[in-house]
């Protein structure tokens, strides 16, 4: 885990509060729905950028970097699967938030499957 993660999630969720004490001040009328969905998309946010800090912070993100006992295993046939590059992934997460990763793209040697590894 990085270090640096610290500071950057502490901003992230100042970030948070202090958008939404001025989206309340913009909103003084808000129902409680209004706020839950403001507060729902600063929090979106927040999670999708810790969703990703982690993520990369995990053995699969780099799988080249892993002993040959750690790497993955073809789900097929059962062969150590090999890495190829890391190419960036994009997906779509809660509140619509798009998370940016760039995760090994492993090969399977023996049958030539070719995955992310999970995880
Ligand atoms: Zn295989």
């Amino acid at each position: 885990m990085r270090d640096d993660f610290d500071a950057v999630w502490q901003e992230l969720a100042n970030a948070v509060m202090s958008g939404m004490k001025e989206w309340r001040l913009q909103h003084p009328k808000a129902t409680l729905r209004e706020i839950e969905t403001a507060l729902d998309e600063r929090l979106g946010k927040m999670r999708a950028r810790m969703l990703e800090d982690v993520a990369l912070a995990s053995a699969a993100a780099d799988v080249s970097q892993t002993s040959e006992a750690e790497r993955p295993r073809c789900p097929t046939c059962g062969a150590v699967l090999t890495a190829r590059g890391q190419p960036i992934r994009e997906l779509t997460t809660h509140f619509d938030q798009t998370l940016r990763l760039k995760r090994s793209y492993t090969v399977c040697p023996a049958c030539g499957t070719g995955l992310f590894p999970p995880g």
